[in-house]
């Protein structure tokens, strides 16, 4: 199947997981999750209507900015974020999904600050508490969402989850729902009435449907638009 069969294919299943939900299929953006792929891939993918890139390395970022690939789309950073690497992502990505911790919060603050700019973020929840895998924990959200609502050049704009690989399908929902909740608390947290709080960004290539049915507005998927990932570099 060619890239743009796989991307109305995606498209297609959102929109009908949507539709099944009650909801409108324009509230949720498909965000290519384009690691490892070259930056004529990333092109042609924006060519072929993916308005959102989301990168997992600030290493690709680097290189697929200086290529110019992502000119037309906008640009996520989806994958863990190191303090010392701040600088090489805050003003250059539209929204760093991937926000888990005080210090990184106040990392991202201080580059803004100097950059004279508010940089969108979403807070990333280890709502399946693996240890594996990055994220704050569900309790440690409301405080983390306060700091962020406090920090004068980061706008927080709602959470993003993986939870843990489902074993068969439908094995995510529960996760996928909880991280729902969360998200619902936290606007109320936050006042339901004065809030930049929209984005809820979960699900991927094997279960983007499922997240859609929980109230999703942001599908992070890379295999299924791109095929097969080659193992990862270490
Ligand atoms: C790679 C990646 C995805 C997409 O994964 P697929 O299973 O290939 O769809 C989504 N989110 C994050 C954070 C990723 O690193």
């Amino acid at each position: 199947m060619s890239l743009e069969e796989n991307i109305a294919r995606v498209k297609a299943n959102m929109a009908r997981a949507a539709l099944e939900a009650g909801r409108d299929p324009a509230e949720i953006t498909l965000v290519a999750a384009t690691k490892v792929q070259t930056s004529d891939t990333i092109r042609a993918a924006i060519a072929a209507g993916i308005t959102i890139c989301g990168e997992n390395r600030v290493q690709e970022l680097t290189a697929h900015l200086d290529d110019y690939a992502y000119d037309g789309a906008k640009i996520h950073f989806i994958g863990h974020l190191q303090t010392n690497k701040v600088r090489f992502v805050v003003g250059r990505v539209d929204l760093i999904e991937s926000v888990d911790s005080p210090r990184l919060l106040e990392a991202i603050e201080r580059q803004a600050e100097k950059l004279n700019l508010v940089q969108d973020v979403l807070l990333e929840v280890n709502i399946g508490r693996e240890e594996s895998k990055g994220g704050c924990l569900p309790e440690d959200l409301p405080a983390l969402a306060r700091q962020a609502m406090d920090l004068p050049h980061v706008r927080l704009r709602g959470l993003m989850a993986i939870p843990p690989v489902a074993a068969e399908p439908g094995a995510n929902r529960r996760f996928f729902a909880a991280t729902r909740q969360l998200y619902v608390d936290i606007r109320r947290q936050i006042g339901d009435n004065d809030t930049d709080i929209d984005c809820l960004s979960m699900g991927m290539s094997g279960d983007y449907e499922d997240a859609i049915r929980e109230g999703a507005t942001l599908v992070r998927v890379g295999t299924a638009l791109f095929g097969p990932r080659p193992p990862m570099h270490p």
